[in-house]
């Protein structure tokens, strides 16, 4: 690690903490994201509760604090969330959800869908329209393999072009914890029924083109959903409003038993979240 960026970290922990004293800061993987290359460091501290610290080239560095089942996985994807949303804010209002619309963060899966889209017209032979199932369900699987990167799915053994594990451990990660149990088995449904509606296609011999737009507009469900899920993240610790001038501008303080201790910058008012 750079000295510089050392002491950016240094700077960024004494700005957004009180009392917290670091033992380390360990760089835990750099991940290019769709916009921005984005390192994620652990800022080890002698508290009980460690810091993520994770900065990117063209992006703001933002701190959060470490929670039982924080993943190197589910931080980027909160701190991408929250990003994407802070360029939104700054940029427009609803900027993010004309991204989400427009653009969505599958550029690879969206190009593949137009392509594919263009040759459904009526009267194409079943031969085409079943080398069209194959093509959306290779589409899925450029998905996935986004979503589940190699080196997830090489820690996990699972194969390049296992849908359902890849999802899973994906949503797994993305999605960790109690808490989280619906959201997971909400997507997963999802992906599970996207997936084996779009395999029985391939061998199907009476297909139509209403399968088709069908195969296709469950892949963009599938796309669309995980777009919103990872660009609008729950993001409790940037959520946390001051219960007396509900500004969100705020200081952490050091975490005692099972609180998160906070001071609004605001009006200076001390409030704790559970951990
Ligand atoms: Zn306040």
């Amino acid at each position: 690690m750079k000295e510089k960026e050392r002491e950016k970290i240094i700077k960024c922990v004494e700005q957004e903490t009180e009392g917290f004293e670091i033992d380390d800061i360990q760089l835990k993987e750099t991940k290019h994201s769709y916009f921005d290359t984005i390192k994620i460091y652990e800022v080890i501290t002698k508290s009980k509760v460690n810091l993520w610290v994770l900065t990117g080239d063209h992006t703001p560095m933002n701190l959060y604090p470490k929670k039982e089942y924080d993943t190197v996985e589910s931080i980027y994807y909160t701190h991408i969330g929250l990003i994407a949303n802070l360029c939104s804010q700054t940029v427009h209002d609803y900027f993010i959800l004309k991204f989400i619309k427009d653009k969505s963060i599958f550029p690879i899966v969206d190009m593949k869908l137009k392509e594919i889209e263009k040759d459904v017209k009526i009267g194409v032979s079943s031969l085409k329209l079943l080398s069209l199932a194959n093509m959306i369900r290779e589409t899925l699987l450029s998905l996935s393999n986004y979503l589940c990167t190699n080196e997830l799915r090489n820690d996990n053994n699972i194969k390049e072009g296992d849908f359902k594990n890849s999802m899973d451990l994906f949503i797994g990660n993305l999605f960790p914890g109690k808490t989280n149990k619906s959201r997971r088995s909400f997507f997963k449904n999802i992906c599970n029924e996207v997936w084996t509606f779009n395999s029985v296609l391939v061998h199907k011999k009476d297909l139509t083109i209403y399968d088709i737009f069908n195969s296709i507009n469950s892949v963009k469900l599938l796309t669309s959903i995980s777009n919103n899920y990872l660009t609008s993240l729950e993001m409790p610790f940037n959520k946390g409003k001051c219960p007396i001038c509900e500004s969100e501008d705020y200081i952490m303080l050091k975490p005692s038993n099972s609180n998160y201790n906070y001071k609004c910058k605001n009006c200076g008012e001390k409030y704790s979240i559970k951990i």
